[in-house]
């Protein structure tokens, strides 16, 4: 199937962008890489009358650090992560994240707001920035907002962008003295995930972020797990111990998935230098 007929219009700036959305009053839809809306379109499954592209706006591809955090801008795509080509991502965990999204092709036109406004809970950046406690900036005719990315995604493909919105730019920690560890399980490289888990604590003395990534709507946080660790003296965690907090916290989910959700938990742990006894 080939795409229905649409306009399509190259931003100029951020406002511009903005304004276009406001004006086709919930018909129009941004594009940066394509590469989930792309099959949408084609297959019919979005049929926008405007396509607002975002490619020329080379200020939402830039990186900046400020303080202890990166200003990473939405139109940054996955290769750029990936390959460090701003100093201040080079040794970022997400340059690990990225280097695991799809196969090379996917990851040079893909983009960090383009997946996160896709909501896809399979996909990478959702769990990851998750754990990492990124924060979201939005733009709109109406000014700025800045929104946690906890709860920004309500269920698959759904977030709480509103129609003349867009993701200007994503916050993250710098990670500099962070720990941090990601896996997921995948049929074969390239494929979405089946299982996922981020673990993060961006400081010595920060609480850690557990998130469980690839159900069937937003990734999910650990909390009390997650304090488990961050006790002094902490030991750690049992593998037993993490498959009974999985299970607790998916009880829909059958034994399989929650065996492959505590061993990506217990990889990531790993990871972060927090190998789970074995009892
Ligand atoms: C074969 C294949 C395999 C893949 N495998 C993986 C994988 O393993 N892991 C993974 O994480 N992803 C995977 N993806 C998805 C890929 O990462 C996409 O790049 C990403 O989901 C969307 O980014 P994009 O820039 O192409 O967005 P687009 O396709 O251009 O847009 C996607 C959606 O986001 C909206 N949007 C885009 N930019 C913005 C913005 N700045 N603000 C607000 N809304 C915006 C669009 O309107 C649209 O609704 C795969 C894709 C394909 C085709």
């Amino acid at each position: 199937m080939k795409a229905a007929v649409f306009d399509h219009q190259r931003a100029e700036d951020v406002a511009q962008a903005a304004r276009a959305l406001a004006e086709a009053g919930g018909r129009a839809k941004l594009i940066a890489g394509g590469q989930s809306l792309g099959p949408m379109l084609n297959l019919r499954l979005s049929r926008p009358q405007l396509l607002v592209d975002l490619s020329d706006l080379a200020a939402l591809a830039s990186v900046e650090r400020q303080g202890q955090e990166l200003v990473l801008g939405a139109r940054l795509t996955h290769a750029a992560i990936e390959d460090g080509r701003h100093p201040a991502l080079v040794g970022h965990p997400m340059q690990q994240v990225a280097a695991g999204i799809a196969y090379r092709a996917i990851r040079n036109k893909g983009t960090l707001g383009g997946s996160l406004a896709h909501a896809d809970p399979a996909a990478d950046w959702v769990v990851a920035l998750v754990a990492m406690g990124a924060v979201l900036r939005l733009q709109s005719p109406r000014g700025e907002r800045e929104r946690p990315l906890e709860g920004f995604m309500q269920a698959a493909y759904t977030t709480e962008l509103a129609e003349d919105e867009l993701i200007t730019a994503v916050r993250v920690p710098d990670m500099t003295d962070g720990r941090w560890g990601y896996y997921k399980f995948c049929r074969k490289p390239g494929e979405f995930a089946d299982a996922s888990a981020a673990v993060c604590q961006v400081a010595p003395g920060a609480p850690w972020r557990l998130a469980l990534g690839a159900l069937d709507g937003p990734p999910l946080l650990l909390p009390a797990l997650a304090q488990e660790l961050g006790e002094p003296g902490a030991a750690p965690l049992a593998q037993s111990r993490l498959r009974l907090a999985v299970a607790a916290a998916l009880p829909e989910h059958d034994p399989i998935d929650h065996q492959l959700h505590a061993v990506c938990l217990a990889r990531a742990l790993e990871q972060a230098g927090w190998p789970a006894r074995a009892a």
